[in-house]
């Protein structure tokens, strides 16, 4: 039987991009070969990389402002040097709201100053610091949209005259933003988009150019885009996949009808969690994340009652990141709300059974 995955990545995808990518691996195409043992230079794959660019720029509303889109390798976590080595000269900003962002920061110092405009840190990030201002004569302003351990999410972004370059790994095509409003976005494809090994960079051009210092060719996102994503050998099934899960939401209506979906599942998890008294939510209530739900268990014993009621109804992956504990429900794009339905009765049946 098909488990309700809540895996906060690798994660979930849609059943159909599961099957047609397990057939592309064994014939693609009915070309006789597999799409992993063909030249990543074949007319094949070129086609693949393009739709799948295309695709990214043509979801987030980017197509013909400007921008250009990059499957790299090497995770979100290359990217937070990446940024930092194309674009920090002096100095840049970054809002510190959870461990991903942590990480960004302490990469970005080997390259530069930086300077954390406003954290969360201090009570383990549960909330998205507001009221803060950003000074002036920044190289970049770096954020996190999704905070996928901690489960908060930030509702609006700052205004900037510098760059704005966002880490949108875990909630990338799940909710219609202004996305004219970032000079670089990246996503590693496993949260929302794709198997892991890929990772989405979306630049706007004009942005590049203006670093001094030597850059390595692998991190040049020049050098990547003159080469439309194929300076070296592209994970060809990362990308595939990836190419296959944007069409499958481009085919449902794209990002509008999945914000609306998404909307949902969260609205009914996160009032279990408020109205059963044997719950908690850890996210403060404005900020919480339509990806990621956290929350606790008030009563510790009934931890080993609810993990074995979760796994009879065939539940996987919504034990809570370390950092945080509890519980966490990630409930990505390709997830239907029937299996955040089965969750509920869990917890509501708990709460009978308690
Ligand atoms: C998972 C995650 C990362 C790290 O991604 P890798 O691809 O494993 O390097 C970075 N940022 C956020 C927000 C994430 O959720």
């Amino acid at each position: 039987m098909k488990k309700h995955n809540f895996s906060a990545g690798p994660c979930i995808l849609p059943q159909e991009v599961f099957k047609e990518a397990s057939e592309a691996i064994l014939n693609y195409n009915n070309s006789g070969l597999s799409i992993i043992e063909i030249s990543h230079r074949s007319k094949d794959f070129v086609d693949v990389m393009e739709d799948a660019r295309s695709l990214a720029l043509e979801l987030l509303g980017l197509e013909g402002k400007g921008y250009k889109a990059l499957f790299l390798q090497g995770g979100a976590s290359t990217q937070f040097l990446m940024v930092a080595y194309n674009f920090l000269q002096s100095k840049a900003g970054y809002l510190n709201t959870g461990s991903w962002s942590d990480k960004a920061i302490k990469e970005a110092k080997l390259y530069g100053e930086v300077i954390e405009i406003a954290s969360s840190k201090e009570s383990n990030f549960n909330y998205i610091p507001k009221g803060y201002t950003v000074p002036k004569g920044l190289d970049y302003l770096h954020c996190t949209s999704n905070n996928t351990i901690f489960g908060t999410q930030m509702k609006e972004f700052p205004e900037v005259d510098t760059p704005l370059i966002c880490d949108m790994s875990s909630d990338i095509f799940s909710r219609q933003l202004d996305f004219s409003k970032f000079g670089l976005i990246y996503a590693g494809a496993q949260k929302n988009m794709g198997p892991a090994g890929t990772t989405l960079v979306v630049i706007k051009e004009d942005i590049l150019g203006k670093i001094e210092r030597q850059i390595p060719s692998m991190l040049d996102y020049q050098v990547h885009i003159s080469k439309a994503s194929m300076f070296n050998t592209p994970p060809v099934f990362a990308v595939y996949t990836s190419m296959l899960t944007l069409k499958w939401l481009k085919n449902l209506g794209g990002i509008d009808v999945i914000e609306e979906k998404n909307e949902k599942k969260a609205k009914l998890i996160y009032s279990e969690i408020d109205l059963n008294p044997l719950f908690k939510g850890f996210a403060a209530k404005e900020d919480r994340s339509t990806m990621n739900a956290t929350f606790t268990l008030v009563n510790e014993d009934l931890k080993e009652t609810f993990e074995t009621m979760c796994k009879e109804a065939g539940i996987n992956g919504v034990n809570g990141h370390r950092s945080v504990g509890g519980y966490r429900a990630s409930m990505y794009n390709a997830m239907n709300i029937d299996s955040v339905a089965t969750l509920v009765d869990v917890m509501s049946d708990l709460e009978r059974k308690a």
